[in-house]
């Protein structure tokens, strides 16, 4: 007997057997149990996926010569065996015609279709159509159907199958069921390539099939397909054709993923060098680049599913160890890096597909990236964001975050505007800390100043650059920070901020041996500092501390909204927390300085950005290049990342 291919050959005879499309399935067996047949059907989805398959499985239920409840056809299956069924399978029944409407898309031959739709069937019960690829079929020749499907005789039925459904004319879609086709799931391909293995006697490695199944890629035609051709080229052990990953990778002209976690570590640790060199190894392989940068984006839109989604979204259909290896690359980075490393790098594989030297745009490509990474949102900057960067309340509790504190680049990265992924906890705990443009910078300070950081305001900073500035200083230099603070200085009324619930209700309790403002001071700002708001602990050591009757207030010199996001509900509750474990009995309230309330207009929602005189921002704005870039670009300035050297 002649070659089948695999997709021909285990190609499912029955409803029940179609992998990956229950919802169709279920509803045509109901359909066909009640005997409700319409005249038009639509399968649209995909290819590979299983349209024509239905179809005539359909065509063979409605057209079968063996009755429900025979023995050979218990339920609305078709039975197999009968001559109509057999025939349809065969492709020749007279009854069942099918038509590729990518070559017969013209009027005429639909209305030749029409006039054989007047006359009754040969020999079964419909006469059945089953127009493939029926989005080509031409307007004209949809509006001759038209006529047909208007007033369909009983005994005609159409279904048609297509990659694009939006380009069959609504007259035409209103008058078929439409039945929409799910990418069939990787589980689902992978066990029918493992059951197909089993009985094509083939000894087939899990990682290989697992391989196939992912290149599939939803598609179980084009899963059989690659496995046609990896059979053919396998080498027989033992009689037996041998599947193994590392001939299927070659097959496909893919590379391990290892290789691809090695280089989102490589940019993580800003390695550019390491990066080129890897690149390198690859390409001299013989690796081509247009396939390698097509392998990295599907790595990295893989990433990024596990970062929006966790490890066990369903967007992510790969295998297990994969899913694993994505969430690992996706805690080294925010949502926001991933999401600009997948646009870059889809852009780079654009540009090799149709320039010269694609060897040096996927070398620019890749360090694109690791320098990517270095900008910051200029609201983290203001903000000294570590942890209270907007939408970090999302943040589950727990995490970890807090810990991390803003010694490692990581943990001030990942606190930017990023959803935290769940699932990862223990992988982030356990990601290799990278250095982040701050603290190198800071690094690079301490060595020139020749001792931890100094007071901010010291060093002729506007307030901006000192709450930048108190982000990346350590815990030591906030102690040294607190040497020097300033005497709390009474300022007028302000509005209190916050709910502090808890502090009123212990005002009553106010007892003579309550602890000073000093105390409480230090006390909160250690409590905020170990709790990893660092932050808010160097603001509000150095705010105004005022007592008013049973109430602290302290002015912190930052403007009101920058203060909601420093001071968050958490580091609110720290201070608290702190205060009653002390037995102070005061209120505390967090208000915004001078500066602030003045400056407060530009509230949030506002969408100005907010513009500090004298910060890295308005310096760059001032910049007769960046003015000049903004005109001709219409542009907005998003990122300002300060390099100036202060010393
Ligand atoms: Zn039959």
């Amino acid at each position: 007997m002649a070659y089948q291919v695999l997709a021909r050959k285990y190609r499912p005879q029955k409803f029940a057997d179609v992998a990956g499309q229950d919802h169709v399935t279920r509803t045509l067996v109901n359909a066909l149990e009640q005997g409700r047949i319409a005249h038009g059907y639509i399968f649209s989805g995909h290819r590979g996926i299983g349209k024509t398959t239905i179809a005539r499985i359909l065509a063979m239920a409605l057209n079968c010569r063996t009755a429900v409840g025979d023995e050979k056809r218990p339920t609305q299956e078709p039975c197999g065996v009968c001559d109509s069924c057999t025939e349809i399978r065969a492709g020749n029944s007279i009854d069942v015609l099918e038509i590729d409407a990518a070559t017969n898309r013209g009027i005429d031959e639909v209305r030749e279709l029409r006039e054989a739709a007047r006359y009754r069937p040969a020999r079964d019960k419909y006469k059945i159509w089953i127009l493939d690829e029926a989005h080509q079929i031409t307007d004209a020749a949809f509006n001759a159907l038209l006529k047909t499907l208007e007033e369909p005789p009983d005994h005609v039925v159409f279904m048609m199958a297509t990659t694009q459904p939006e380009d069959i004319p609504q007259t035409i879609r209103s008058r078929c069921q439409h039945f929409s086709f799910h990418a069939v799931k990787y589980d689902d391909i992978l066990a029918q390539l493992k059951s197909i293995a089993a009985q094509e006697a083939i000894d087939a490695e899990d990682a290989a099939l697992a391989l196939l199944a992912e290149a599939g890629d939803g598609s179980m035609r084009d899963a059989l397909s690659i496995m046609d051709q990896a059979i053919a080229s396998a080498p027989v052990v033992a009689g037996k054709p041998h599947l193994e990953s590392e001939q299927i990778r070659e097959l496909m002209g893919s590379v391990p993923n290892t290789v691809f976690e090695r280089l989102m570590e490589q940019i993580s640790a800003g390695q550019t060098a390491a990066v080129v060199e890897e690149l390198n190894t690859l390409l001299n392989a013989g690796n081509s680049p247009s396939a390698l940068a097509r392998q990295f984006v599907r790595y990295l839109r893989n990433a990024l599913m596990a970062r929006v989604g966790g490890e066990n979204t369903d967007l992510l259909q790969i295998s297990a160890d994969e899913r694993a290896r994505a969430a690992r690359s996706a805690m080294l980075f925010s949502e926001e890096d991933l999401t600009r490393f997948l646009q870059v790098m889809l852009r780079t594989f654009d540009d090799l597909n149709y320039r010269q030297e694609q060897r040096f745009h996927l070398e620019l490509g890749l360090v694109k990236l690791v320098h990517l990474q270095r900008l910051l949102p200029i609201e983290e900057i203001l903000s000294g964001s570590q942890g209270t960067a907007p939408g970090t309340g999302l943040r589950a509790p727990g995490s970890g975050q807090g810990s991390g504190g803003l010694g490692s680049g990581l943990g001030a990265r990942a606190a930017g505007p990023v959803t935290q992924v769940p699932v990862a906890g223990q992988v982030r705990a356990a990601a290799p800390a990278r250095p982040s443009p701050f603290e190198a910078d800071r690094d690079r300070k301490t060595v020139g100043e020749g001792g931890a950081g100094s007071e901010p305001a010291a060093r002729g900073l506007s307030p901006a650059e000192s709450v930048a500035r108190a982000a990346v200083e350590s815990k030591a230099s906030y102690s040294s920070m607190a040497a020097e603070a300033k005497p709390p200085v009474a300022v007028g009324v302000a509005e209190p901020l916050g709910e502090s619930t808890e502090g009123a209700l212990a005002l009553a309790a106010a007892a003579e041996g309550a602890p000073d403002l000093d105390r409480i001071r230090e006390a909160v700002c250690g409590a905020l500092a170990s709790a990893g708001h660092e932050t808010a602990a160097n603001l509000i050591h150095q705010g105004n501390w005022a007592e008013q009757g049973n109430a602290i207030q302290v002015e912190l010199a930052v403007r009101k909204t920058m203060l909601a996001l420093t001071v968050n509900a958490e580091a609110e509750a720290i201070c608290r927390k702190t205060m009653k474990a002390m037995g102070a009995t005061q209120k505390i309230a967090f208000v915004p300085g001078e500066n602030g309330a003045n400056g407060g207009k530009a509230g949030p929602g506002s969408g100005a950005p907010v513009v500090i005189a004298g910060s890295a921002q308005s310096a760059a704005m001032e910049n007769p290049l960046v003015k000049k870039t903004k005109e001709l670009f219409n542009a907005d300035i998003r990122s300002v990342l300060d390099l100036r050297d202060k010393n």
